[in-house]
């Protein structure tokens, strides 16, 4: 059994573009909007080095609101994958959910078991890559991010947003936040005895 660090994809390993229109951060829609956020391919490097799988899990339910084609999705994963390679790191997994409840496109609308805040994601990795969840974290910049790694049975730490600064590191009502991944990576290699 390995240990895995899941990770949310938007507003931890890359920046999530705010979406005025509908007054939320949303997923990069074209290549260009693509960034990395700083110190996550750092972060992401350390986690290989210390011989934790790197696991993402994320909702990307933009095929279903016709907001990205599965091209576009894949050609992300070939951006993020040569971005992450370039600074010597790497993701041993992703894992999407493209499902919504409200999907435009009808073969993807579904009250599926692997949105989250839905723990399907991480137990259907945990089952293809032989994860041990209890010694497993989730990262994730949302409350659906903790919910699902706590339904999982892994240890979720919440990457706060700048709008939530009345957050203090690093654990609020019981639960781990960071800063940014590298911090919670950081916090994670400590709290392992392995920094
Ligand atoms: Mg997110
Ligand atoms: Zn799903």
């Amino acid at each position: 059994m390995k240990r895995a660090v899941f990770l949310d994809r938007d507003g931890v390993i890359n920046a999530a573009p705010y979406n005025a229109e509908e007054g939320k951060y949303d997923s990069p829609y074209t290549l260009a909007d693509f960034r990395f956020l700083p110190g996550a391919k750092q972060a992401i490097r350390l986690l290989n080095q210390k011989g934790w799988l790197t696991i993402v899990v994320s909702n990307q339910p933009g095929i279903a609101k016709r907001k990205c084609s599965a091209p576009f999705l894949e050609a992300l994963n070939e951006r993020m994958r040569a971005g992450l390679a370039a600074s010597g790191a790497h993701l041993d997994a992703i894992y999407y959910c493209l499902h919504h409840p409200q999907a435009l496109v009808s073969e993807l609308r579904e009250s599926c078991r692997c949105r989250k805040p839905q723990p399907g994601l991480l137990l259907t990795a945990a089952c293809d890559l032989q994860v041990d969840l209890a010694t497993s974290y989730m990262v994730g910049d949302g409350i659906q991010d903790v919910e699902a790694g706590l339904a999982a049975g892994c240890k979720p730490i919440l990457i706060r947003r700048p709008r939530s600064l009345v957050m203090k590191p690093p654990t609020v009502n019981g639960t781990r936040v960071a800063t940014s991944l590298l911090a919670a990576v950081k916090q994670i290699l400590s709290e392992e005895g392995e920094p």
